[in-house]
């Protein structure tokens, strides 16, 4: 897996040409055969829409590596079990249009859950050692569901490199075991946790949060920071988030040389994390 430096937002230089958008996989494969046959090199970041500027520095990040960016948003309803949020996911899609066009995408995919699933639901591939523990310990369908979401949107949008965030730290490492296990041809990206100006991690699900859980979520990087500096011990940092006002801790981890935490406050389940020092 290649880790890409941290870039600023700049705008690429297709900024001034038309965003294709596809809703098909026909849509989107004559547009891509096209640029294939130009030689032309594809980036590709899936999204779940409700776009911050954490998914934009994706965007930006995939220009640099790409002659031709794609996003696409789909709300997965395979990585939610049946009492998590999915209905609730914030859906905002005139607005991410318009980010992205800014931001330089080419071609945004947005696709119906027919489109992605088209000849069923069975899972065609299987998340490996690094879905163990962490995230799967809470939610045991989640890693399941994204592999099986990702295998899918690849073999649609055949791109040759897919940019993934660091927020979701062991997302990111499942699917580069996921591309390596299955002989993917598809170049993996790690991109930098975007943060606001208090050093939260931006999250779409932010938008569920009152003013007072804000300023509770803000504390929450400080916290694992103090971790990844050895200074306090992960259940040290989680009893430290119950101090600060957080509910519920689902863990607070070493792994991959980062401490990795999620926790909940009230209805909303955050997770961040932090390499260690
Ligand atoms: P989502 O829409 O939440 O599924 O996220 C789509 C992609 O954006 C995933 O690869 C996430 O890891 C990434 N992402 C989400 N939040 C951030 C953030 N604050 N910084 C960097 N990447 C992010």
């Amino acid at each position: 897996m290649t880790y890409a430096p941290a870039v600023s937002p700049v705008k690429n230089s297709s900024t001034n040409k038309t965003m294709h958008i596809a809703r098909t996989r026909d849509d989107l494969q004559s547009v891509i055969q096209g640029w294939k046959a130009d030689g032309l090199r594809v980036g590709f970041v899936p999204t779940m829409g409700a776009l911050h500027d954490g998914h934009i520095s994706l965007m930006t990040l995939a220009a640099q590596h790409a002659d031709k960016v794609i996003a696409s948003i789909f709300v997965n309803p395979t990585q939610f079990a049946p009492h998590e949020d999915f209905a609730q996911y914030p859906r905002t899609e005139a607005d991410d249009l318009q980010k992205l066009e800014a931001a330089g995408v080419a071609l945004v995919y947005l696709p119906t859950e027919d489109v992605i699933y088209e000849g069923g639901r069975e899972p065609r591939v299987s998340p490996g050692k690094a879905a163990e523990g962490l995230e799967s310990d809470f939610r045991p369908h989640f890693f399941g569901g994204v592999v099986n979401v990702v295998e899918r949107l690849f073999s649609q949008v055949t791109p040759d490199i897919a940019m993934f965030g660091e927020k979701d730290f062991q997302q990111l490492q499942v699917i580069a075991e996921m591309v390596q296990a299955y002989d993917m041809p598809i170049e993996i990206i790690g991109g930098p946790i975007a943060r606001d100006s208090e050093g939260l991690a931006l999250s779409s699900r932010n938008a569920y949060l009152s003013a007072e859980e804000l300023q509770i979520a803000r504390q929450m990087n400080k916290i694992l920071r103090d971790a990844a500096r050895g200074e306090i011990t992960p259940p040290q940092a989680a009893s430290k988030l119950l101090a600060a006002g957080f509910d519920k801790i689902d863990y607070v981890e070493k792994r991959w040389n980062r401490i990795l935490a999620a926790a909940w406050l009230g209805k909303t389940r955050l997770i961040d994390n932090m390499p260690t020092q």
